[in-house]
């Protein structure tokens, strides 16, 4: 079973986490996970320029530290970048301390030579998390869930599939999720450009989070 898009009362249920922007604008907040990482974080800043479309990168702290030359051109191209903890830890399976250090850790590194006027972003790994781990991260973090999961990393998944089911459930103020990853990239070449021509074509823009306030 896969869950394209995320339930009204799963939004619901969870009102402190941000799901979608309020916005009757035609505008698409993309995010991409757990790069950064050569060629692939590359490639998807490549298409993302060809239609001055912003993103939101949730990156994994050892991916920053092991590429940081692509975490700069992230930011040098003027995305917004968060936290997705150090080790893309599993909250549910993660006693509360270790998660709450391991996040601050992605913080340090990512943050380093930030003077951000925003609250920084946070995305749980897998979107689990306990609601003790919650609890004091949303002091600290906008935390940031999605509208549309576009299951670019499942091979079993159609391109065709994946493109269709992005597009059919995307609406104004959608937070897209796709993946800046290894297990992702023969998904995001077929997906990406057509996706971003698609909506590109309609009169959707495509900004960061934090950008519309
Ligand atoms: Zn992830």
């Amino acid at each position: 079973m896969r869950f394209f898009k995320t339930a009204w009362w799963v939004r619901q249920m969870f009102p402190q986490y941000t799901w979608k922007i309020d916005t009757q604008q035609p505008t698409i907040y993309l995010t991409f996970d757990d790069g950064p990482i050569p060629e692939v974080t590359e490639y998807v800043l490549d298409q993302l320029k060809q239609y001055q479309a912003k993103a939101t990168f949730f990156c994994v702290g050892d991916n920053v530290r092991k590429h940081p030359d692509i975490y700069q051109q992230v930011v040098v191209h003027g995305h917004r970048t968060g936290n997705h903890t150090y080790h893309h830890l599993n909250g549910w399976k993660t006693e509360d301390e270790e998660y709450l250090t391991n996040i601050e850790q992605c913080y340090q590194i990512m943050n380093a030579a930030s003077h951000s006027p925003h609250k920084p972003l946070f995305r749980p790994p897998y979107g689990k998390v306990k609601r003790s781990q919650m609890k004091s991260l949303v002091t600290r973090y906008q935390v940031i869930m999605w509208d549309v999961l576009t299951y670019d990393f499942d091979s079993t998944l159609e391109p065709e599939v994946c493109l269709q089911k992005a597009i059919g459930y995307t609406t104004p103020g959608s937070i897209v999720v796709f993946h800046d990853s290894v297990k992702s990239i023969d998904k995001l070449r077929y997906v990406l450009p057509r996706y971003l021509a698609h909506f590109a074509e309609q009169g959707f823009g495509f900004e960061a989070i934090g950008d519309e306030t």
